[in-house]
């Protein structure tokens, strides 16, 4: 596929394989006519979710839809050139598929730009000068040309505690708090240390410092920076991340003495711009039903690398999962919604202003499926609602045993899902788990990008989407 160009793709060649799948569904469904009704619906579901899975994998389009959003567009980060031409890239690969209805939905968005590159330096008791990495939080205030000033460090957001009043005046705080190794889930271990990029800005300004460094928010050590958003309610101080690795040598310096360190930030906050979510939608044999189920990724991402990752990966998910449900001839019960969200990253004004616009339409909405995980080897899902339903979710999860799938729980959705869950309390929300021991290798950094994607772990992930879109249409009831 030239790289350069966004082409549209046509499902018309599909044609065979729609009659084909369907003449072998009826098939299915008349050899066990006399068979139990849960075991006939166990044995239909086996069946399709095979076609889906050989769809996914012998004649998927997720991999090269993800090279092309990754190379022709980019980063995309809210505000940004490439986030509008991510919209643009979403509205045609959309459209090529021949969905019922392809749409944007306007999101007003913030807009903040990194500016030219940061720099740092350290400089030790002993004379020696050494060049750190770092990236800039999203939402930071520039420092104004060279900020200078000792570093205070601090083993976790809550030393803050222990500080008096002024306590950082004219200093740089250093959070310096690492994911745990023993926690075997990253995505806990992430959670557990956040609070430093969010919240450290915001809490050391209060205490007089003058800005901020952060160990990232990485399970690996290495030289690669983290970017991520932080708190912009209240006072700030400029902020950044520093590798794992600098952040590292900056404790082992102020072990020893003290340190100085040099940054300069040079990003800026604009006024907030116009984007988009980029909407799918595929129907049924009635038509458009007023009842919806709605799957998605974010097509924003951080401004460094490609995201391909986070959340490219989601974002083709959720694109293949539709185009295969399409493909394979499957009309569904409930209209069935492709997002492609804007701005989860810094605001999350995607998913809030999608949700508020589905109630304000009026529309029974079932379900809401996210993949924002990375493009790693699905696990299974997680489950946001009743224990009904997450039993119903559990009693699933046999369906999957022949496709790698085996982790069904109680769990997290995602972002961009979130807030329909203030309209729609009762509703079912589902998260694509992924195996994510090297999530956070890449996750906001430089090294999220296409090449670090294999493609069968890619594409199962859109057939494990899909089959559960299916699932969820056909069999859960509400
Ligand atoms: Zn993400």
């Amino acid at each position: 596929m030239n790289q350069k160009k966004l082409r549209l793709n046509s499902s018309m060649r599909w044609a065979g394989i729609v009659r084909f799948n369907m003449v072998f569904l009826a098939l299915a469904g008349s050899l066990c006519a006399t068979a139990q009704p849960l075991k006939r619906e166990a044995r239909e579901d086996s069946i399709f979710l095979h076609t889906v899975h050989t769809e996914a994998l012998v004649r998927g389009h997720s991999y090269q839809d993800l090279r092309s959003l990754c190379k022709t567009v980019g980063h995309r980060l809210s505000g940004s050139p490439q986030a509008a031409m991510a919209v643009r890239w979403g509205q045609i690969v959309l459209a090529g598929y021949g969905f019922d209805t392809v749409y944007l939905q306007p999101v007003a968005v913030p807009h903040w730009e990194r500016g030219t590159p940061e720099v740092c330096w350290m400089n030790t008791g002993n004379g020696a000068v050494e060049k750190l990495s770092v990236l800039a939080l999203g939402g930071s205030p520039p420092t104004d040309g060279l900020l200078e000033a000792d570093v205070v460090y601090l083993a976790s957001l809550k030393a803050l505690d222990n500080l008096p009043e002024g306590g950082l005046k004219g200093k740089i705080a250093f959070f310096d708090e690492a994911f745990d190794p023993a926690q075997r889930s990253t995505f806990r271990a992430y959670g557990a240390c956040a609070a430093q990029r969010f919240e450290g800005s915001v809490r050391a300004a209060a205490l007089g410092a003058s800005g901020v460094v952060i160990r990232s928010l990485a399970s690996g050590i290495d030289d690669h920076p983290h970017t991520g958003v932080m708190s912009t309610e209240g006072d700030l101080v400029p902020a950044a991340a520093l590798s794992t690795l600098d952040a590292n040598r900056l404790r082992d310096a102020l072990q020893a003495g003290n340190v100085v360190l040099s940054l300069q930030l040079n990003c800026r906050t604009l006024i907030d711009a116009a984007s988009f979510n980029v909407i799918a939608e595929l129907w049924g044999d009635k038509g458009r039903a007023s009842d919806v189920i709605s799957f998605g990724g974010h097509l924003d991402s951080w401004d460094v690398g490609e995201g391909a990752h986070d959340d490219g990966a989601g974002v083709v998910h959720s694109i293949e999962a539709l185009r295969l449900l399409k493909v394979l001839g499957y009309r569904p019960k409930h209209t069935l919604r492709c997002v492609l969200f804007m701005n989860e990253e810094n605001g999350n004004f995607g998913g809030k202003t999608y949700a508020r616009w589905v109630h304000e339409r009026g529309e029974r909405h079932v379900a809401a499926l996210e993949s924002d995980r990375g493009g790693f080897l699905p696990l299974g899902f997680d489950a946001v609602g009743t224990e009904a339903q997450v039993r119903w979710l559990q009693s699933m999860g046999p369906r999957f045993s022949g496709f790698g799938l085996h982790e069904f729980k109680k769990g997290y959705g995602g972002v961009d899902i979130g807030p329909l869950l203030e309209f729609y309390p009762e509703m079912l929300q589902l998260g694509l788990s992924i195996n994510s021991q090297r999530y956070f290798d890449h996750h906001h950094a430089e090294t999220d990008v296409f090449e670090s994607v294999n493609q069968r772990e890619l594409e199962l992930g859109c057939a494990a989407l899909a089959s559960m879109v299916y699932l969820v249409d056909r069999r859960y009831a509400r």
